[in-house]
């Protein structure tokens, strides 16, 4: 079931909270080879859950009460090791929830586990992960996606109905787009960062997986909202109900034409050679569909598409070099066993501690931002984010929405990319720029490409536009059934 179905199920008393996490569970077990979760505390779960049956039956009524989700593994939890899918953070216990687990858990949610993801959520095949490999549903050999890989894995796998991610560089879109889920990440600074284990600061932002659009609104309304005393860059912009607001028509809408007036803008760099022909199929069927509920198709450009892959691998990069220098086997982290004197722990540490794919990014981070460099590399790179930035809004002059493909090809084979990062770093072509300017973006199911593998189209709204672009998801969703499609074995 998904998210609304399972809620109905359990307000209704037609199942419990704890009987659907008891299922959830033993089917995470059995499907264990999928290399979905890093953690999994029974006890821990089935008490949430007896919580929210208790809540239940005192006559409490929310819309998410005792519904079972799991966290990317970059979500602290008190009650479930954390450990940002690497070895410096093996057997982590945080003493608090993020912000996310608690506005989740307060809703009733209850917790099944953690997710699988990249090394600090750096990646896009989920390869990076220090503990386990994470296979595609529809096909084992092949890659989810990355960094919220486990999250794909395990909505798609249909081991629960719902999970969250978080996306600084496309990690939310681009696995929901290799698994065939939906998902969405909102504008910069909607959910809190607080208790996410950072990677690159101003681009990181919570977000969540699940089947279809609605069951995403119905997880986000209760996600979002500002937190500003405990995070610097939480937006002061109050909480919205992303639920009811699919339930409300669009202005100018009709029964059949619900998305009459809403402009889509296709950005002429998103469907050139630098995309396969089987995605660009997929995607413009899609778009097909969009023109038939009503919506109309405009050409835009966003010209400077191409060095978002540059900028990108600029700013993360340096950003992660500082925010993982508290990973040090002191305040934080992993401690060699044997030393010589403080320089060596911290070498032995870091060097024991850190993935290939983590040390790379911290060394051209710190490099970037050296004496001599930064004028040159970090600060241009800024300048260029800025022009990102504003070519999105003088497109969206001439368009509500904009549309195009997630990534330039469906999910690669397991291995196939992991000796080449840059060939890793171009796969984000798509899902940069969005990042890059702070804006909130879908992922939707629109049909398969090579080798029967799903094909997600991006969605990008303008600032706050979480509600237009989850109702254009939505439409597209009820005249569509490629979200409900499940992987054969699931
Ligand atoms: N694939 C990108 C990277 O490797 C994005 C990761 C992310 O969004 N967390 O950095």
């Amino acid at each position: 079931m998904g998210v609304a179905e399972l809620a109905a199920a359990i307000a209704g008393k037609k199942t419990s909270s704890v009987e659907a996490a008891q299922h959830l569970l033993a089917r995470a077990k059995q499907h264990e080879s999928l290399g979905a979760y890093l953690a999994v505390n029974e006890e821990a779960t089935l008490a949430q859950a007896r919580a929210a049956d208790a809540r239940l039956a005192a006559g409490e009524r929310t819309p998410l009460l005792g519904v079972p989700v799991a966290h990317k593994d970059i979500f602290v939890t008190r009650d479930f090791a954390t450990t940002a899918g690497s070895k410096m953070l093996q057997g982590y216990q945080s003493p608090f929830d993020a912000t996310v687990v608690q506005r989740l858990a307060a809703q009733g949610v209850v917790t099944l586990g953690k997710l699988n993801c990249d090394e600090f959520a750096m990646g896009g095949s989920n390869e990076n992960s220090a503990y386990a490999v994470a296979h595609n549903p529809w096909d084992a050999s092949r890659v989810p996606g990355g960094s919220s890989g486990g999250t794909a894995v395990a909505v798609a796998a249909r081991l629960l109905p719902a999970a969250t991610g978080t996306d600084t560089g496309g990690s939310i879109r681009q696995p929901a787009s290799f698994c065939g889920v939906t998902g969405i990440k909102p504008t910069y600074g909607r959910c809190s960062r607080y208790g996410m284990v950072a990677f690159a600061s101003s681009l990181d932002q919570a977000g969540v997986m699940a089947r279809s659009a609605a069951d995403c609104a119905a997880l986000l309304s209760a996600m979002a909202g500002p937190d500003i005393d405990r995070d610097s860059t939480s937006l002061d912009h109050p909480a919205e109900d992303y639920t009811a607001l699919l339930g409300k028509p669009r202005e100018g809408a009709t029964a059949t034409l619900p998305l009459k007036g809403l402009r889509i803008g296709l950005p002429r760099e998103f469907f050139g050679e630098g995309c396969a022909p089987d995605v660009i199929a997929a995607v413009r069927t899609a778009l097909a569909e969009y023109q038939k509920l009503g919506a109309t198709l405009v050409d835009v450009s966003l010209p400077r598409t191409e060095l978002s892959i540059p900028v990108y691998y600029i700013i993360a990069p340096a950003e992660a070099s500082s925010n993982l220098s508290r990973f040090d086997g002191v305040k934080f982290g992993h401690r060699a066993a044997q030393y010589g004197d403080l320089i060596d722990m911290y070498k032995k540490s870091r060097s024991e501690g850190f993935g290939p794919e983590v040390q790379r990014r911290i060394m051209i981070g710190t490099y970037v931002l050296s004496h001599g460099y930064y004028d040159a590399y970090y600060l241009k790179a800024q300048q260029i984010r800025r022009l990102i930035a504003q070519d999105f809004q003088q497109a969206f002059t001439q368009c509500d929405l904009i549309a195009g493909p997630v990534a330039p090809t469906v999910a690669w084979t397991i291995g196939e990319k992991s000796n080449d990062p840059v060939a890793n770093y171009l796969a984000d072509i798509f899902t940069l720029p969005g990042s890059l300017a702070g804006l909130p973006g879908m992922s939707v199911p629109a049909g398969f490409g090579a080798g029967g593998m799903p094909v997600g189209l991006q969605l990008l709204g303008n600032h706050f536009q979480e509600g237009p672009l989850l109702q254009a998801a939505h439409a597209f969703q009820q005249a569509t059934d490629w979200h409900t499609r499940t992987p054969t074995g699931f």
